[in-house]
């Protein structure tokens, strides 16, 4: 499947010499603002392995970002795109179209949760799909206000910044933002302050009536939720809760977007996490894994919300790019050969195995939660004061980077460690990296 040998294997200091040398030439001529999670140089990737320009093989715990879900040279993406390439790279869709922009619509169509009529649009990255989103809800509803979530993260462009609830590093210095964007409480479980199995309806209660009260339902154009917050923290919204969010927008006429872009195309163990509460969502967008590491994202909605756009009004230069294309529809070949949504569950029966038996050793391991192949432990000083402990994420991942494990931090207080494997990495792999954090808490 892959060239890259599928072994962790460490043969110099993490970052080693070349790729030190070459953080030196990047800082020098990158853009200061544009951070890396961890300066090692790739030289090809594929499989669980991202392998650096040192030699060195790193179980890949992040994907790119929850990105390159069926790795990140995938045979079926790698033979398409390649063909793609070959055939044309562009003519812009909105000057002459082209097929594949066709094929990855009707299996959107397919794949997304509900029967209805649907049709899509694409675009290049998350934020473009989300700001898109609420083109199309406030065309349609001819209302403007939009309702966001604690801890909700939406991207890094104007409107996206303001959708997105945590300031640093997202939005420090770049406002202003914005307008008619409001922000609601989320059913975030393990914070609760009545507790974990009262929070989904109690914060759904307190959601729609901040919505009722301080904007008016009459002028919500969309409500936009990720089903399960990935920059937030993980946090998967309590029982009980997106269901009455949901019931409430359709009452109200509320376009309801689920942002799927983390969470989607078997992320979960299901090819959208809404369908775990049995949601059908007005709209969705996708990004993120849906083309295995080729820029592309989409809204896909009720094709009457879609086609309230007058003629000309969605749209832009690289949309739906055809090598993106090509790239989405190996990607998605792929999971469905695989059966990676089988595949995701796995991976969280195994690290929620090992993690919660690390968490009776370790109590500085507060909540572990997620689904599929999206789990995290949230760090805490102690269980009971519940006291954010972003100092021992740093450490563990840290600790984990040196030892060739890459893993990724996330939460609002900075104190999760989020695990977001590509859905393919073998299980041998799995374990190795498990072994590897669990002797990092040995160590701190
Ligand atoms: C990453 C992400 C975005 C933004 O996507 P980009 O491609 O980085 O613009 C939006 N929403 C969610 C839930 C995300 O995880």
């Amino acid at each position: 499947m892959t060239a890259v040998p599928q072994e962790r294997r460490i043969v110099t200091a993490i970052p080693g010499p070349k790729s030190q040398e070459l953080q030196a030439r990047r800082l020098s001529t990158v853009a200061g603002g544009v951070g890396s999670v961890l300066p090692v140089f790739t030289a090809r990737a594929g499989g669980g392995i991202i392998e650096d320009i040192d030699g060195n093989r790193m179980i890949d715990f992040g994907s790119g970002i929850a990105v390159t879900s069926v790795g990140a040279s995938a045979e079926a993406v790698v033979r398409r795109a390649s063909a793609q390439l070959a055939d044309f790279t562009h003519t812009c869709f909105m000057v002459t179209p082209y097929e594949g922009y066709v094929e990855v619509c009707e299996a959107l169509a397919e794949l997304t949760p509900g029967d209805h009529a649907k049709k899509s649009a694409l675009f290049n990255s998350g934020a473009e799909a989300v700001e898109n989103a609420v083109k199309i809800a406030r065309s349609y509803t001819k209302r403007q206000a939009v309702v966001v979530f604690d801890h909700g993260y939406h991207g890094r462009t104007n409107l996206t910044m303001a959708l997105t609830s945590k300031n640093m590093p997202y939005k420090q210095g770049f406002g202003p933002f914005a307008p008619e964007v409001y922000r609601v409480p989320v059913a975030y479980g393990y914070r609760w302050p009545t507790g974990a199995e009262n929070c989904g309806p109690e914060a759904a209660a307190q959601a729609i009536d901040q919505i009722s009260k301080q904007i008016g339902a009459e002028n919500v154009a969309a409500i936009i939720i990720e089903p399960v917050l990935g920059e937030g923290g993980f946090i998967e919204p309590a029982k009980g809760f997106l269901p009455a969010i949901v019931k409430f927008a359709n009452d109200n006429g509320i376009v309801f977007v689920a942002d799927e872009i983390q969470s989607g195309f078997c992320r979960t163990g299901q090819w959208f996490a809404c369908e775990d509460e049995g949601i059908v969502p007005d709209l969705i967008t996708t990004a993120k894994g849906i083309a295995g590491g080729l820029p592309l994202a989409a809204v896909t909605g009720r094709a009457e919300m879609m086609d309230s756009v007058h003629g000309g009004g969605l749209g832009g230069t690289y949309g739906g790019n055809p090598v993106a294309c090509a790239g989405a529809l190996g990607s998605i070949e792929t999971m469905k050969e695989l059966d990676l949504n089988a595949a995701a569950k796995k991976i969280e029966s195994i690290m929620k195995t090992r993690l919660t038996a690390m968490q009776e050793k370790y109590d500085i391991i507060g909540d572990i939660r997620g689904r599929g192949a999206m789990i995290a432990i949230e760090l805490v000083k102690d269980p009971v004061s519940k006291t954010p402990f972003p100092e021992a994420a740093g450490a563990l991942a840290k600790a984990c980077h040196a030892e060739g494990v890459l893993v990724l931090t996330c939460g609002t207080y900075g104190n999760v460690l989020r695990f977001l494997p590509p859905i393919v990495i073998g299980e041998d792999l799995l374990n190795e990296g498990l072994d590897v954090i669990e002797a990092a808490f040995a160590g701190i």
